[in-house]
């Protein structure tokens, strides 16, 4: 394991969010989108459940997608100001059956501000271990979803087994018609 259970499902989760906006669709239409997204991933803590809450997830998941295109040099300054904007305060917890992780705001914050904070503890981890090159974008020439590989020989390419699958079909049909 390159990480922490906790700080890999974050790292998972921020991809994910990340990638509800890199289809030709938005995945993140409406609030209906966003609740499917919190039960998917297991956030808890308060909801507003409104389109200001939607739109503070959707800001933030720009400025989390900037993580992919940026030095890790850059990305520090992204997380140090994501941390200091919410007050981080980094406190070890255990709740609803998961052992001791650290929550750094408080459950009644704001989702966004939670959401935000989540993703800055897990990338000053990947930052600090030397790790920032496992940031990669999907290899499928049509796929532009990002993923954080959490292999142990750095060798994931793809965002998922559907791109996986696809390419590595396409690559035995290309290789059995030049044959
Ligand atoms: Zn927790
Ligand atoms: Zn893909």
């Amino acid at each position: 394991m390159a990480f922490t259970h906790d700080t890999e499902l974050s790292l998972s989760a921020t991809a994910a969010l990340v990638n509800t906006g890199r289809a030709p669709v938005e995945e993140m239409p409406d609030v209906a989108a966003l609740d499917q997204f919190i039960a998917d991933w297991e956030w808890t803590g308060s909801r507003t459940h409104d389109k200001a809450e939607l739109a503070a997830v959707l800001r933030l998941r720009s400025r989390l997608a900037r993580l992919w295109e940026m030095t890790a040099d850059e990305a520090v300054v992204l997380v140090n100001g994501l941390l200091a904007e919410a007050n981080a305060l980094p406190q070890l917890v255990k709740h609803d059956g998961w052992d001791y992780h650290i929550h750094a705001t408080s459950p009644d914050a704001p989702l966004a501000n939670r959401m935000a904070v989540d993703a800055a503890m897990a990338f000053a981890d990947v930052i600090r271990v030397g790790e920032f090159g496992r940031l990669r974008v999907c290899a499928a020439d049509d796929c532009q979803d990002v993923l954080v590989d959490l292999s142990k020989n750095r060798s994931r390419r793809f965002c998922g087994l559907t791109c996986a699958n696809r390419v590595n079909v396409a690559a035995y049909r290309s290789r059995r018609t030049a044959s």
